[in-house]
C-alpha cells in the first residue's frame, strides 16, 4: 500500500474508492461508494494466475504466456475480452499469446555473458514499482541497473522517483545507477535504507553496463523513457561481442 496511490479516487465524484482487492497503483476490484463507479459488468474473468509457470485460465481454458507480471495478465485480460466480442476463438488466442514476446525493452529477456537479463521500461512510479515487483518475485541473487534521464521527453522533474519503493528488495546484491540523473537515483535508493556499499553510480552508461556484468548474478535493467533504447543498445553490444568470442 506504500505504492503511488494518486488514482485511488473516483474520477467522477472524487470519493475515495473502496477496494475488495488490490494489485498495484489503482488496479484491483474497486467501487465508488457514492456513485458506483467501478461496478462494471464482467465480460471475462481471469482465474488460476500462476506467475511462476506463466499460465492463467479463462472459462477453464488454460493459456500459456511468455510473461510473468501481473500487469501483463491485465493486458491479456483486455485483449481476450476485446477479441471475444468479435468471436475470435480461444484456441486462436492461445496460439497467439503463447508466442507473443516484446523485444523493445518491455520485459525483454536475453542472456548476456551467461547472465539472465531482463530489460524493462519504467517512466513513472507505478511502472517502476511493478518492475521491482518482478525483481522481487525472482529469488536468485540479482544486480539491478537503474538508468534515469531527465531529457525533455522524460520531464525535468525527477522527484517521482521518491514514490518508488526500494525498501523491501529480495536478494538484490548491487544497485547500479546511470543516466543524466544517476546520482539522484543513487541518493533515492540510499534513503530507502539500502546500504551505500551496495550502490554504484556511473554517469557513463557504457561504464555502468560494464560494471553490471562484473558478477554472474541475474541482471535486471530498468530505464526511463529516453534511456531505454541506449540501455538496450549497450547491453546488446555485449551479446554480440561474447558471441563473436565463441
Ligand atoms: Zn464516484
Amino acid at each position: 500500500m506504500k505504492e503511488a496511490g494518486e488514482g485511488k479516487f473516483c474520477p467522477f465524484c472524487s470519493t475515495r474508492l473502496e477496494y475488495e482487492y488490490y494489485q498495484y497503483a489503482h488496479i484491483g476490484k474497486f467501487k465508488c461508494p457514492k456513485c458506483n463507479f467501478g461496478d462494471n459488468k464482467i465480460y471475462k474473468f481471469i482465474t488460476d494466475v500462476d506467475l511462476k509457470n506463466k499460465t492463467f485460465k479463462v472459462d477453464n481454458n488454460k493459456f500459456k504466456i511468455q510473461f510473468n507480471s501481473i500487469y501483463s495478465i491485465y493486458n491479456f485480460a483486455a485483449s481476450i475480452t476485446a477479441t471475444s466480442l468479435y468471436d475470435v476463438k480461444y484456441d486462436e488466442m492461445k496460439k497467439a499469446l503463447e508466442k507473443f514476446v516484446l523485444n523493445n525493452g518491455r520485459q525483454e529477456k536475453i542472456v548476456i555473458q551467461d547472465c539472465e537479463t531482463t530489460i524493462n521500461l519504467a517512466k513513472n512510479p507505478t511502472g517502476a514499482n511493478v518492475s521491482l515487483r518482478l525483481v522481487n518475485e525472482d529469488d536468485s541473487e540479482k544486480d539491478v541497473l537503474f538508468v534515469l534521464n531527465d531529457n525533455l521527453a522524460d520531464g525535468k522533474d525527477v522527484s517521482w522517483i521518491y514514490d518508488i519503493d526500494f525498501s523491501n528488495m529480495n536478494n538484490v546484491k548491487r544497485f547500479i545507477t546511470s543516466g543524466t540523473r544517476a546520482y539522484d537515483m543513487a541518493i533515492c535508493i540510499k534513503t530507502s535504507g539500502i546500504s551505500p556499499n551496495k550502490i554504484e553510480s556511473y554517469l557513463d552508461l557504457k561504464e555502468a553496463v560494464k560494471a553490471l556484468y562484473k558478477t554472474k548474478n541475474t541482471k535486471y535493467a530498468i530505464s526511463n523513457y529516453t534511456a531505454i533504447q541506449e540501455t538496450r543498445h549497450e547491453i546488446l553490444k555485449l551479446k554480440t561481442s561474447s558471441n563473436e568470442n565463441c
